[in-house]
């Protein structure tokens, strides 16, 4: 919490408003900027990452009429935001859901000329919860109904239940509508743990863990999380419902991709950025990849991990001290561990998307992920199918079992794993998943081990492999932290991802438009 207390009101809000779809962007402002440079040409642009966070940037400089170069290392655009295929499956790396129509990323994409080329599939439900001693169904787009249920099953805490969601909606209301109370309540919660928050309403661990089930989405416990940051991402769920980018999130990641194509863009795929040049005048001149070909730049928008930027791709020499010190002293956000399963039945008995299964009463096991043992974490189960009918080919079906979990665990086995030698790593992530497997064998899906057709496994290493984001981690640096400004104190470096801005689909997407305005206004200056 001490960084949090540090943070004064605008800053904590703006960091708040990156973590929620909920901010309003002076879109107008880029157009102007765009069209007082006539000669666009000789401000050439380099992306490094075709992340969200790298595409959106690359996205608004082309269609602004700019000479965009995006790298990326891998061989698809997207970073966490792409799918695979095995057999008939085709899986999603890291989609679950966000708030994406009448919300920012709707705002970003429309602007873009491509929110009618995208698609939304809506969850069936805000979560269901199964733990030793209850099994409840929290609905979507009803906060009443959540309100109702959470209640029937714990009615001794009926009151307390109504007045902190009553309370979150509130808040949404107040950014979103514009409401006024006699006391603001994102005043009130503004100082507070999401901890405090839920202690002022209810006392049963149970309830507790109920209301702070989106704390795994943020990868923070409730004690650490910020109130007002809770209510704002959550209450954006409990409103206006889960959604899902349809028919993976790759689709949203090949549409940027094509747009920038399409307005002229240049995307280089199997090509890592090296180094980035800067000259005497400490100024950037362009970027060099792996094989010393290099690509001119009057900016260069950092898309990969700020730690690599600092350790690896920037001159040594050419970093302003306190820019590093502030790079280095900051900690990893969590990472993940995933098991993908396409199975050969439909599992149609079961009509929830996503599904939480908690076993211990620890809520930082059930929350997070377990110190002692990743397999004994809390769990979430997503049941693809369940969003719109297709997902699988017909009979199939296609799951993921996912929890949390930090690098300490894979670290032993990471000289191995990029030596190719992977069998003591293979067998503990097996027994991981395996015990997964039999957890919601037990639970929800008997006879689950006898159906798996395809299974593959993603742990803290897998997600190092394909993006090189340090320990693996999924939402950059921890997200309890105010975000890193875009612009960089090094002349032509911006940064546009997880790492400056916070982790998950819309922040980095926000991030994308708002340093590639950041840019326009710097060549404005220079023009
Ligand atoms: C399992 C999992 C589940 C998740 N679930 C959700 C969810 O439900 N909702 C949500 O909102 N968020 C979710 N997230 C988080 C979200 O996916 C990320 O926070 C977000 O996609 C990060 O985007 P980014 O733009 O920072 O770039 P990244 O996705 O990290 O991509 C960075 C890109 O840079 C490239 N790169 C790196 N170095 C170089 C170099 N030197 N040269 C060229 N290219 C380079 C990499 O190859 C990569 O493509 C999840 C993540 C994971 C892993």
């Amino acid at each position: 919490m001490d960084a949090l207390k540090k943070l004064n009101r605008r800053r904590f809000l703006k960091t708040l408003v990156m973590a929620s779809s909920a901010a309003a962007i002076d879109w107008t402002g880029m157009s102007a900027f765009a069209a007082t440079i006539t000669n666009k040409k000789d401000f050439p642009i380099v992306v490094i990452g075709g992340g969200l966070g790298g595409l959106v940037s690359a996205a608004y400089l082309s269609k602004y009429g700019f000479d965009v170069t995006l790298i990326e290392r891998h061989y698809i655009p997207g970073g966490y935001a792409t799918s695979f295929d095995r057999q008939d499956f085709t899986f999603d790396v890291s989609w679950h859901a966000t708030v994406a129509e009448h919300a920012m990323p709707q705002m970003i994409l429309a602007d873009l000329g491509i929110w009618d080329k995208v698609k939304v599939a809506y969850t069936p439900e805000l979560k269901r919860i199964i733990t030793p001693t209850f099994d409840v169904t929290l609905p979507a787009k009803n906060p009443q109904g959540v309100k109702k249920e959470l209640s029937r099953v714990f009615p001794h805490e009926k009151k307390g239940i109504y007045d902190f969601y009553g309370e979150m909606e509130m808040v949404i209301s107040e950014l979103w509508e514009g409401k006024r109370f006699e006391i603001s309540m994102m005043g009130k919660l503004e100082n507070l743990s999401l901890e405090k928050w839920m202690s002022m309403h209810v006392h049963d661990p149970d309830v507790k863990y109920c209301m702070a089930i989106f704390s795994g989405y943020y990868g923070v416990l409730p004690t650490e999380i910020n109130a007002l940051f809770y209510a704002i991402a959550t209450g954006e769920y409990l409103v206006h419902g889960g959604q899902y980018y349809k028919t993976r999130s790759q689709d949203l990641s090949d549409t940027l991709a094509d747009c920038i194509e399409a307005n002229s863009g240049r995307i280089l795929y199997d090509t890592q950025v090296a180094k980035i040049l800067i000259d005497k005048e400490d100024t950037i001149t362009g970027v060099m990849d792996n094989d010393h070909v290099t690509y001119p730049a009057r900016a260069v928008i950092a898309n990969c991990s700020l730690p690599s930027l600092v350790n690896k791709i920037l001159p040594p020499k050419k970093i302003p001290k306190a820019f590093s010190q502030q790079i280095k002293k900051r900690r990893a956000s969590l990472s993940s561990f995933v098991v993908w399963l396409g199975l050969n039945k439909e599992v149609d008995h079961i009509e929830n998307y996503e599904i939480d299964l908690a076993q211990s009463k620890n809520s930082s096991d059930d929350l997070l992920f377990s110190k002692n043992d990743l397999a004994e974490s809390g769990l979430s189960m997503t049941i693809y199918d369940n969003l719109f009918k297709g997902y699988s080919s017909p009979g199939k079906s296609t799951l993921s079992i996912m929890c949390l979990s930090d690098f300490k665990p894979w670290k032993k086995f990471e000289n191995d794993y990029f030596n190719g030698n992977k069998n003591a790593y293979n067998r503990e992530k097996q027994r991981i998943a395996k015990r997964f497997i039999q957890r919601f064998e037990q639970a929800l899906i008997p006879g689950l081990s006898d159906m798996i057709e395809v299974m593959e496994i993603g742990t803290p290493l897998t997600n190092m492999f394909y993006t090189q984001n340090p320990q693996g981690a999924i939402y950059g640096f921890d997200r309890n932290m105010p975000q890193i400004e875009s612009k960089t104190p090094i002349k032509g470096l911006y940064l546009a991802s997880a790492w400056s801005h916070g982790g998950g689909y819309t922040p980095v997407m926000m991030a994308g438009q708002q340093t590639a305005k950041l840019v326009l206004k710097s060549f404005k200056q220079r023009f």
